[in-house]
Parts: C-alpha cells; structure tokens; sequence
C-alpha cells in the first residue's frame, strides 16, 4: 500500500541517474509512495520515483527538497517491485530499469514547453534535400505530429530546417495537444464463429481471465489454425472484465497489419508502443496507461514497462521469437520477464506459437503452463505438404540456386496464377566478395565479419555493426583490377536469377532493408496480398505473420543454412523458422507445397522439419540438452569482456577463469574464455565465458561476487548476459 509523506518529511527516491537511493524532503502538498518527481541533483534537475520513506543516515537540514511531483499516476507497488525484480535477475543498476520505466519522452517537460510539428499546407516544389526528408517523414507518417528534436533527428538534419519549413508554411507549428483517452473497445464487435476446436480453447482462456489470478497458457497451433482469433477472445472477457490487455509482437513490421485485425474484432483501434510509434504518441499512450485510459496495448518488448493501472492479460505472440531477447541496454528476455509481470499482477498470460520454444514446451510437460492446442487450419485449408529437393541430384550451374525441379513447381503455380516464395534468409547480394587473383576477402574494418554487397544500395555493407562503404574497383590486397567477385547467393542475387529464369513474372522482394519506412513496407505487403506479384523473395520478415492468401508454394533455396555452428540452439531454430515459412503456404483455399532444397536430406532436423512430428523432434532435442545440462535443463550466463586490445581481454577472461571460487562454491563450471559469438565490432574486441550451474544454484549471486572484484581498465567493459541466447 502507497503511503503519503508529509511536507518536510524525509523520502528515499530513486532516480533515473544512480544506483542508490536518496534522501531528499516531500515538497509543498507531500507525496505519495511512487510519485514521478523532479529533484535536483547537483546542478541538474532530474527524474525520479518515490520509493519510501527516507533512510535519514544523514542530517536532515542537509537534505534538499523535492523541486515538483509530476502531474501523471504515482508508479504501482507491483511495477516497483517488477523493476526491481528483473533489475536482481538481469544484474542491472536500478537507475537503468527505472529508464525503462519512464519511457515517456517529455514526461519531466512542463506542458508550456512543448510544441509539435506536423504537415502544413504549402509544400514549395523545389526543396533541398535536407528539406524534403522533413516532407517525406511527415507523409510517411500520415497526419502524425512530433517534436522538434524528434522530427529533425528523424530526417536526419538540423532543427533550423524544421524552423526553415515553418517559416515556409511548409510545416504547421501547434500547442502540444492535450492527451486523450483512447477511445473504449467494444468486446462484442466483431467477434467470428468459431470452430469446435476453437470455442473449447477460447472458453478455457477466458475462464483464466474470469479468476483475475496469474495463470500462463501455451497457445500452440499451426499457422492458421486461428490462434490470434482464440487468444483475443481472451482479451475480450479481459476488456469486460474492466481490466486492460497487452499482446506483444516480436517484430515492429507486423503491428499494422495486427491493428487492422484488432480494429475489425473491436472496433476501434488500440493504444500502440513500440520504436516506430511517434513521440508524442508515445506520451500519450504512457499517460492513459496509467490513468487506465488506454484498454488494449499492442507493442513491443518495453511495453511491459508500461505503468498499467490493471493489468489482466499479456499475450505473447510468437513466443518463440528470439527477437524478445535483444540488448537495449538491459538485457533481458521479454517472454519470461512477461510471465513474472503477469505473476506480480495477477493477471493471465498467453504464449502463443506455432512452434513453441524449448522452454515452454517444457514448461508445459512439467504442468507449470496449461497447454491448449489447436490442432487443424481453420476451415478448408490444410498443411502444406512438405518434400525436400535433393540437392546432390540436381545439376544447378555455378552461380545459380534454383534446383530444376523448384523451377518446375514455380513455372506450374505461374500459369495457374498462384503466388511462390522463394526463401532465402540473407539480405543483400552476396555474402562475400572475394578477389580472384589473391583470395582476399572484404572484411569490415571495425568487425570480424565480412562486408556483404548490397546491390540496391550500390555499396558493400556490415551486418555486425551498419557500416557502409563503395565497392572498390581493384582489390584492397593486391590491387589487381576487375577480379572481385560476389560468392554465395542473397535475396537480391536471387531477384537476379528468378528474373532471368521467369522473365514475365512479377517479382517483389522483401528484406527489411529495401525499405524506408514502415508505411513503404506495408504498401508493398498489400501489394503482395491483392495479387500483384507471382513471385515473392524474402528473408525472415515473410516467415512472420502475413498473410498472403494466393501463395501456394513455398521453395526454401538454403534449408542447412541455420544448421552450419556449433549452437546448442541452432536445430530448434531451424526446426522453428522452416515449420514457419512452410506455414505461409496454402493458408486460403487452395493447397500449399513447401520444398525445401537441401544437402543432407538425412539430418534428423531435416526429417523433423518434413514430418511435421514435433513432439518426437522436441523429445530427441530436450534429452540431449538434459544430457548436457544447459537451459531449459540447466542454467548459464555469458560474461563478455570488450575492449580494444585482444590481448589484454583475454588476459582478464583468464584472470577471472582462474578465480572462480564463488562459482566453485555453488558447483557451477566455466568455460572460456574463447571469442564472443561476435568476436569484434565496432574497433572493440570480445571474449566469452561461459557459465554452466544447476538449475536451483543461487546464480546471480556467485556472478556478482565473482567479477566485482575484477578491476577493469578504463576502455574494459564487462556484461553479464544470463540465459544466452547462443550457447
Ligand atoms: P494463427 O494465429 O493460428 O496463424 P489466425 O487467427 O490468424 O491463425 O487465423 C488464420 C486465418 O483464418 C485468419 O485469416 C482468420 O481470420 C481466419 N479464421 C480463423 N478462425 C476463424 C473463424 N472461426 N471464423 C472465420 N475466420 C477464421
Ligand atoms: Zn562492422
């Protein structure tokens, strides 16, 4: 329960800066436990939350006052308590989760201060270019409004140009508007008729919301089958429960198309949170979180940071995605930290995948997780039917992918006007550029990688760290001329061989990186979807969601790609993204075919993938890693040590190898060090070590005692990664 501070009494408040709590006196009007305030901190003013009364461990007419409680929800017991408790399990400062906590852009503003910009009325023909990224981010973004900063830094320019436009009439200068609510969703608006198999489901989840206690599910089904239709039924009875819903996506470039559905199920569209989401939309959709004005979230990873006033339901779609782990700072899993926030809150949680995770599935063995699946696709259609493409008895040209016998089945789905995909997970044109004369091979300069030709773009390109540079004319090693060559295909090399094979075919190519802007992809998605293309070539952005109801044959160029390293995880992945692409085809009427081009149609992966027969595959994968004792059997953490000499980072891997006491001490074992899955990047080189314990070892615990004593030059960082995602 909050309690209320009196003017003058002492609080202890953690701000966004440092890791300790400090003492400083409720301002005029007192405070609550959880206020958002503005204290003052040296010279500067910043953000922070009350979170108790003061410790006093020094004078108090030393202490200063709070400058101002901000005019928005105190922070709840429970989202304290989930910083708090992912800060323990990630090892992470406690002003770095409040950062995430307080992702609301301008919430320590005073609302006199802000100003947004938006498109205006006369746009001049001739514009510079600096000038006509402004137009093209404000078109791209519909009638949306930012601020200053946010809109200059968007087209990538200085804030005078923005000014410049306003002068022009160009770009309309506002008062802030005053946030709203979101407008109410109706529960009854369109919900569909649902199959047998889909009524028993939905009634199961939404007897899980009726209790408005914690309680997880694994939503399992084959794409198609009508998950996303069962699991907002169970936001439904959340909504008429009156308490609020979250559903996270794995990947930005699907909730347009997810809000569509939303806004056809319930009529009105959701609050949405996620990087692509404009700033002061942002705000607003932070603020009527937490006045409970804001009924359905849709978002990314940090909108369980969200400050709900209720939350009842979290869906996690795609659970298995590994883009819920990614380092944005504060490394943690999103799947799991959802499953505590839903515990702390009482609330439902929902896993949903076609493909579930090692870790659920065994969750849900262990009868932790209630499992429900959902085992046909809804209405006619049917799997696709899976076969592999031999390639060792194929005879494909050098410089050429496409097997004769894909070339056949794309040639059949032409001329009954069907869509094909052809996958390939690798963006650009080519993964390596070799010289002919001396072997050499273009490497980034700052990475271990090498830099990938990107022939849209015209420039060679590092996957590791962004940097771009101009495909040289000779080569770098022994400048001979005109002998660089491409080796290995990418999406764009493989446009080039579709086009040359298919010359009337229309082909459209998705990878992330040929588009500009959200709305660009998403036009070409619909594109795709009403018929304009007969041949679609993709990377993993098409084995996501969409839906493309004339797609009827699936031809993976590459199914061995994933299983080339020596990750523990690279069979399940490959299970997952191959079962996944296969998904896309055949989903309407019309029956689909994957096939799937491959070297070693032996390998039990391979075989797994083509008979479908998950529990077999998932049995065979859980006993080797119970055999081995890594996750979801045992657990290890990863500590990467980076700087800019290799020498010296491996010197402290070795120091730290060999002072493991707090380690040894809860019978847990290193490994290491050895180059970090990215061994360089960015000019900064990295090692590993890996730590394997027992299940129930205090793990966090032994790595805090064990490297803080480690002194670390200045340029040296070390981080802690618990549950790697590649081990
Ligand atoms: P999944 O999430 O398992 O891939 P979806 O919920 O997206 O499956 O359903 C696949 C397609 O089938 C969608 O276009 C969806 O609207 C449709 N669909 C599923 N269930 C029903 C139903 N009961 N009535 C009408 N259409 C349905
Ligand atoms: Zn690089």
């Amino acid at each position: 329960m909050a309690d209320y501070f009196e003017e003058g009494e002492l609080v202890s408040v953690l701000t966004t800066q440092l890791d300790r709590m400090l003492d400083y006196k409720a301002p005029a009007g007192g405070c609550w436990t959880g206020a958002f305030v503005d204290v003052p901190l040296g010279p500067r003013k910043i953000l922070g939350v009350v979170w108790g009364r003061g410790r006093g461990d020094f004078d108090i007419n030393k202490c200063r006052p709070i400058n101002r409680v901000l005019d928005v929800a105190p922070m709840r017991d429970e989202l304290r308590e989930f910083l708090i408790r992912v800060g323990s399990y990630t090892l992470t400062p406690m002003n770095a989760m409040l950062r995430l906590g307080t992702r609301a852009p301008g919430l320590g503003d005073a609302p006199s201060m802000r100003k947004v910009y938006r498109m205006g009325g006369a746009i001049p023909n001739k514009l510079t270019d600096a000038r006509s990224r402004v137009i093209d981010v404000l078109r791209d973004y519909g009638g949306a409004s930012f601020t200053l900063k946010e809109l200059a830094e968007m087209a990538g320019c200085g804030t005078s140009v923005v000014k410049g436009l306003v002068k022009l009439g160009a770009v309309s200068e506002e008062d802030a508007p005053r946030d709203t609510a979101y407008p109410p969703l109706d529960p009854d608006f369109g919900g569909k008729d649902l199959s047998e198999d889909q009524a028993t489901a939905a009634a199961e989840l939404r007897e899980g919301v009726r209790s408005q206690r914690y309680g997880c599910t694994l939503l399992k089904g084959v794409t198609g089958s009508g998950k996303t239709e069962v699991y907002l039924e169970a936001v439904a009875e959340c909504l008429r429960q009156g308490r609020q819903a979250l559903v996270l996506l794995p990947e930005i470039a699907l909730t347009s198309e997810f809000i569509t559905r939303v806004e056809a199920r319930f009529g009105m569209k959701p609050a949405e949170w996620h990087s692509g989401v404009t700033m002061t939309e942002r705000r607003r959709c932070w603020k009527m979180v937490g006045q409970g004005d804001a009924q359905l979230v849709v978002g990314a990873r940090s909108a369980l940071f969200l400050p709900y006033r209720d939350l009842g339901l979290i869906v996690v779609d795609e659970e298995h995605d590994t883009s819920y782990k990614q380092d944005d700072g504060v490394l943690y899993n999103a799947r799991d930290m959802a499953v505590l926030r839903a515990s702390l809150n009482d609330a439902q949680i929902i896993l949903a995948s076609a493909t579930p995770s090692l870790e659920s599935w065994a969750n849900a063995d262990l009868g932790k997780y209630k499992r429900i699946t959902l085992t046909s696709r809804f209405g006619e259609s049917v799997m696709p039917e899976m076969n592999a493409i031999d390639m060792r008895n194929e005879q494909v040209p050098s410089g050429r992918w496409i097997s004769n016998s894909l070339r056949t089945a794309i040639t059949e789905r032409i001329e009954k006007g069907e869509q094909s995909l052809v996958f390939l997970n690798r963006r650009g044109y080519a993964p390596l550029t070799i010289c002919r004369a001396c072997g050499h091979q273009i490497a980034c300069d700052h990475c271990d990688a090498r830099m990938v030709e990107h022939r849209f773009l015209k420039r060679l390109m590092c996957h590791q760290c962004g940097e771009t540079k101009p495909m040289p004319d000779t080569c770098p090693s022994c400048q001979a001329e005109g002998k660089l060559n491409p080796v290995g295909p990418g999406v764009e090399r493989m446009a080039e061989e579709v086009t040359e094979l298919f010359p009337e075919a229309r082909v459209a190519v998705l990878s992330s990186d040929l588009f500009g802007s959200a709305r660009a992809l998403k036009e070409k998605i619909e594109e795709i979807a009403s018929g304009e293309a007969d041949i679609i070539i993709g990377t993993q952005l098409v084995a996501k969601g969409h839906n493309f109801p004339l797609l009827t044959l699936v031809g993976v160029i590459d199914a061995d790609l994933g299983l080339q390293g020596s990750d523990l995880r690279a069979a399940e992945r490959t299970f997952q993204l191959m079962r996944q692409v296969a998904g896309r085809a055949g989903r309407a009427a019309k029956a689909g075919t994957a096939l799937l081009q491959t070297y070693q149609p032996e390998h039990h992966v391979i075989r797994a993938i083509l008979s479908g027969d998950e529990e077999q595959f998932w049995e065979a994968e859980a006993a080797e890693r119970r055999a081995a004792g890594v996750p979801p059997y045992g657990r290890m953490a990863g500590i990467v040590i980076s700087g800019p000499e290799l020498a010296e980072i491996f010197d402290l891997g070795n120091h730290l190898a060999r002072n493991a006491e707090p380690l040894r001490r809860i019978g847990a074992q290193v490994f290491g060090p050895a180059p970090a899955p990215i061994a360089r990047i960015r000019g900064r080189n990295r090692v590993r070590l890996l730590v394997k314990a027992e299940k129930a070892a205090p793990l966090q615990q032994a790595l805090t005692q064990w490297t803080s004593h480690l002194k670390l030059p200045n340029n040296v960082r070390l981080a802690i990664d618990i549950d790697p995602q590649s081990f």
